[in-house]
């Protein structure tokens, strides 16, 4: 394997995957990933979700215009998603309508059609969204690895990145081997900020936060892997069917520093006990739990482009709770960034605004 690139991408998570996909097209490409394989950290724990009405301006605009590679590629199996609005959460529940598009209000007894568990007398109010839908995570990531490997990129795991330095060039050392670039890519989620310091850049205050799920039985004799993804308006808890189970999330966002994440059973147990308030079902066991991590940026949106004019220290951080469903635009977007190209068209269309996700915003 060669040592000398034209871009190291660090981080083989769904960013860096995807992003040095697109660049391998036309560059010389390496991942530099920590782990033994790709995907095992926050890539690998998500609710693989896809909803076109959640996240900030900025990640509105990615993730619709991620809906075309999504629908082309066969990611998307169709589920949709089922807000609840219970007393107490009203100002949520306007947040929502004043940002959302496509959603519409529906009856309680037409949600009660949708979500059989729903409890009589819970939510004041529902709301309805059809345009969302399950992504294929797994398929996402391994079709933009191939696609990278296909193009030439050199994929090497077990390469924890412990020093970067500037001399003309990168020069970028893990335990074992030292590699050089002209550009590098920090697309280390959690440790985003890490991976800056090692540069010698200023933090942006990333800020990594645990979310828990529990994986629990559904109700039996029922159709439920059909139904909706349902919540409630103020993110306190969410509920999904997936492989034949229901995963069940107290929607926590407890700050925590980069770590390999795992489940709190004192939050998951408040969860559960606010998702049973909901339904008229009673959780008797948990089969599995995880915990990932989700990374904000201070004002909550992706931090995506170079740090300075010429010192070639691109940033792709600060995804948040978003990271899958806007990675097919993301990185297109990125990968233009980085060669210096107008931004796609029909990204922008879309209304996304560059000064949203520059890093120069934190001055
Ligand atoms: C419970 C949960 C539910 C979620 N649900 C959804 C959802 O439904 N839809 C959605 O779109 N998003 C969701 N997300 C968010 C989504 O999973 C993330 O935004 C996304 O996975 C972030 O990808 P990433 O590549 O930035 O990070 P990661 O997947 O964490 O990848 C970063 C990689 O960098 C590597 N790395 C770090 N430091 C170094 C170093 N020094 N040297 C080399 N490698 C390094 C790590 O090993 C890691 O593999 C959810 C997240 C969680 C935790």
């Amino acid at each position: 394997m060669s040592k000398d690139f034209d871009i190291i991408v660090i981080g083989a998570g769904i960013a860096g995957a995807s992003v040095a996909a697109h660049l391998a097209e036309t560059h010389r490409v390496a991942i530099c990933e920590m782990e033994e394989r790709p995907g095992y950290h926050t890539t690998g724990r998500s609710a693989a979700a896809y909803e076109p009405n959640y996240g900030p301006p900025a990640i509105l605009a990615l993730t619709r215009a991620a809906r075309t590679h999504f629908q082309e590629g066969g990611f998307l199996t169709p589920r949709e998603t089922l807000f609840f609005m219970p007393e107490g959460q009203e100002e949520a529940f306007a947040q929502l309508m004043g940002i959302q598009k496509g959603m519409e209000e529906i009856p309680i007894g037409t949600a009660k059609e949708k979500f059989p568990l729903l409890q009589e007398g819970y939510a004041k109010r529902a709301v309805l969204d059809p345009g969302t839908a399950d992504i294929d995570v797994d398929l996402l990531h391994q079709s933009y690895l191939k696609l990278f490997r296909q193009r030439g990129g050199e994929l090497h795991c077990e390469h924890g990145v412990e020093a970067l330095e500037r001399n003309g060039q990168w020069t970028v050392r893990t335990k074992d081997e030292t590699l050089r670039s002209r550009i590098i890519v920090d697309a280390a989620g959690a440790w985003g900020d890490k991976v800056a310091e090692m540069a010698g850049r200023k933090r942006i205050g990333l800020q990594p936060k645990r979310r828990s799920i529990a994986v629990v039985p559904g109700p039996e004799g029922s159709d439920f892997m059909s139904w909706p993804l349902v919540g409630d308006v103020g993110e306190t808890w969410y509920c999904k069917p997936q492989s034949g189970k229901l995963l069940v999330s107290p929607a926590d966002a407890t700050p925590v520093d980069p770590h390999d994440a795992y489940a709190d059973d004192m939050t998951l147990a408040e969860g559960i006990e606010r998702f049973q308030q909901a339904v008229d079902y009673e959780v008797t066991r948990v089969e599995r739990t995880w915990g990932g991590l989700r990374s904000f940026a201070p004002d909550g949106s992706p931090v995506v482009g170079y740090d300075g004019e010429e010192d070639g220290f691109f940033w792709l951080i600060g995804q948040g709770g978003y990271g899958i469903q806007s990675s097919p635009a993301l990185s297109r977007l990125a990968a233009a960034l980085v060669r210096g190209e107008t931004p796609p068209s029909d990204i922008m269309d879309e209304g996304l605004a560059l000064s949203e996700i520059s890093p120069r915003r934190f001055g």
